[in-house]
């Protein structure tokens, strides 16, 4: 075994440059097998981000010995700093630290305050410690002990040399760090807070910001939009600009990362306002803003109210609506009518003109919204008819077939799509059509 120490965690020892990466590895085979979702790595990963620590693996292991040695290993030399959880219990598959000692090339080694620790906190509960509890005071030799007010587990952190990794030449600079954490959320949490993240601020790692706008956008598929913005969303762009969709809906994230916030946002807004010019009304908001909040933002703005006649949604489009605060102000109400009986009696839909065109159409769309505009007294109403499948379909009407009809004050128009999807995904998105009709047609208001 490589003797050879490495320098205490010190600051000085430490060459950290600007694009230190970090890794995150998780460790437990109720991860690795699906039973439990690992939701420490998103945790870490979003407070590291405050901090300025860009995070460029996550990684998921077993409780096994060989298959944890690996990770670490591949991890410390890629990544400067390595967060682990889990692994850190009193039972034989718990191996962080032996897989640690094994990677540093150390022994383990008691601490005895560490001991006393696990020894009060099962006094405290009245119960006798078991023997197996002892191994949670070895720690690899040169670890600092990170204590956990809240569990047995103490966690630690230790430097790795590249001589003990077997990098040539050996050097005894270190070059990677490693934080052991628990592997139970609410520990791992406090531990971060209360002792990870004033030492990886003295050390040196992070001290800027890393921050991310979202521009939300609706209305065209993710490739047109990447047409659009080509020059912004290749590789190495400053700041980077990635494209997510979720739901029809296409996301521009713009990650700035920079000393302070400050200069983050000078980073930022040029781009923005790039993103902004060419994709015009595609744009509906930013971060976490849905449709129906750009819908009731432009409601309040033009002062209009606005009611719904849903088919295919079965009520979707005002659920969306409702869940913003103080939606009764402008959203007066809605019907559902998903058979056509409900569409003629209800809303006034000629029974002509359902013989004529099917329930799924234009006509029958654009009938919807008049007739609701009329009932409900709103100066807008909105109306969803489709083929949510995965029966229903006709030669010419295919599954995923959606009408919207908006009718306002002396018009009444409609737009058809035809969307891709299971028939929860294809209800969800013609409710986002429905509103993305509404918030198009408030634009044009005065
Ligand atoms: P510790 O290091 O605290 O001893 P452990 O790995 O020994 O943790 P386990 O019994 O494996 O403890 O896990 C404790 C609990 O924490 C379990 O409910 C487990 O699913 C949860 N947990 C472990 N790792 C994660 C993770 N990455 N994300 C979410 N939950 C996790
Ligand atoms: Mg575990």
């Amino acid at each position: 075994m490589n003797k050879m120490r490495c320098a205490l965690l010190h600051p000085s020892s430490f060459i950290l440059h600007p694009f230190m990466k970090c890794e995150i590895l998780s460790i437990g085979s109720e991860l690795t097998t699906g039973q439990n979702l690992d939701t420490n790595s998103q945790w870490l990963s979003l407070r590291l981000a405050e901090i300025g620590i860009a995070v460029a693996w996550h990684t998921t292991v077993a409780d096994d010995l060989q298959d944890n040695i690996d990770a670490f290993r591949i991890a410390t030399q890629r990544a400067q700093l390595v967060l682990a959880t889990g692994g850190l219990g009193p039972t034989l598959d718990d191996l962080t630290r032996e897989v640690v000692a094994k990677v540093a090339g150390v022994e383990l080694v008691f601490d005895e305050p560490s001991f006393e620790h696990i020894k009060q906190l099962f006094e405290k509960r009245n119960r006798q410690m078991p023997e197996r509890n002892r191994v949670q005071a070895y720690f690899p030799a040169g670890a600092e002990v990170v204590p956990n007010p809240y569990g047995t587990a103490p966690g630690f952190c230790i430097a790795v040399c590249g001589s003990a990794l077997g990098n040539s030449p050996a050097s005894a600079k270190p070059q990677a760090v490693i934080f052991a954490m628990p592997g139970v959320p609410s520990e791992m949490y406090a531990m971060y807070h209360e002792q990870v993240k004033p030492r990886l601020l003295k050390l040196g790692f992070g001290g800027g910001v890393q921050i991310q706008r979202k521009i939300n956008t609706f209305g065209t598929g993710e490739s047109h939009i990447e047409e659009k913005l080509f020059d912004l969303t290749r590789r190495g762009h400053v700041p980077e600009v990635g494209i997510t969709a979720s739901d029809a809906t296409i996301s521009l994230r713009i990650f700035a990362r920079a000393a302070n916030i400050a200069e983050a946002q000078a980073q930022i807004a040029p781009v923005e306002a790039t993103i902004r010019e060419r994709l015009g009304k595609l744009v509906y908001g930013v971060d976490d803003e849905e449709l129906q909040h750009a819908v009731l933002r432009l409601l309040g703005e033009k002062r209009k109210t606005l009611a719904t006649a849903e088919s295919i949604t079965g009520g979707r489009v005002a659920d969306r609506l409702v869940e913003v605060p103080g939606a009764s102000v402008w959203f007066h109400g809605g019907i559902v009518a998903y058979d056509n009986r409900v569409k003629v009696e209800q809303l006034g839909v000629p029974q002509a003109i359902l013989d004529a065109h099917g329930a799924v159409s234009a006509q029958v769309a654009e009938a919807m919204a008049v007739g609701c505009r009329e009932r409900l007294k709103t100066d807008i109403a909105v109306s969803t008819t489709g083929i949510a499948g995965p029966g229903g379909a006709t030669p010419t009407k295919p599954v995923g077939l959606a009408f919207v009809g908006v009718a306002w004050e002396g018009g009444v128009s409609s737009t058809s799509f035809t969307w891709a999807g299971t028939r929860m995904e294809i209800q969800s998105r013609t409710a986002k059509q429905a509103l993305n009709a509404v918030r198009l047609k408030l634009l044009e208001m005065p």
